[in-house]
């Protein structure tokens, strides 16, 4: 048990509200709690039932993005808030207390070359991201992305 942390460098578009949509199911319980409360004061259940939306081409389990064969990842930030779309590295470190030294994820698109340039990157984000709508260069960057993991 502990934590993981995450650090991740995404040459990408950040795709916050672009991907997915959050739906609201259903009301959690029958007791109408006000609309300020997460959760119900008499029962503790959950005010309303929520689930995200995401577009096609967006898999929330394998964290990618795909488009006719070409894919890129998707990072998400600790708290759900904003995701990030594009050609990942990351440094993984599962246990920090006894400093056993950070692991070194490197995620790249399969039909990336091994040795991309950055022209080459920014090609695969927008080969992926244009024909779906979601490419935006006032949202493309090199962003840093933290996550922990519980
Ligand atoms: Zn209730």
């Amino acid at each position: 048990m502990g934590a993981s942390y995450y650090a991740y460098t995404v040459i990408g578009c950040e795709v916050t509200d672009k991907i997915r949509t959050k739906e609201i199911v259903g009301e959690g319980c029958a007791h109408n709690p006000p609309s300020y409360q997460a959760f119900c004061p008499s029962c503790g259940k959950p005010r309303r039932i929520e689930r995200w939306l995401n577009v096609p081409s967006y898999d929330s389990d394998r964290e990618e993005i795909t488009h006719a064969g070409n894919t890129l990842k998707v990072i998400t930030t600790t708290d759900d808030k904003r995701l990030f779309a594009g050609v990942a590295v990351g440094v993984n470190h599962q246990n920090v207390k006894n400093d056993e030294g950070a692991r070194l994820i490197v995620i790249q698109p399969s039909n990336l070359s091994a040795a991309p340039t950055f022209d080459d990157v920014v090609e695969q984000v927008q080969r992926v991201l244009q024909p779906l709508g979601l490419w935006d260069e006032r949202a493309f960057g090199i962003w840093c992305v933290q996550r922990c993991a519980y």
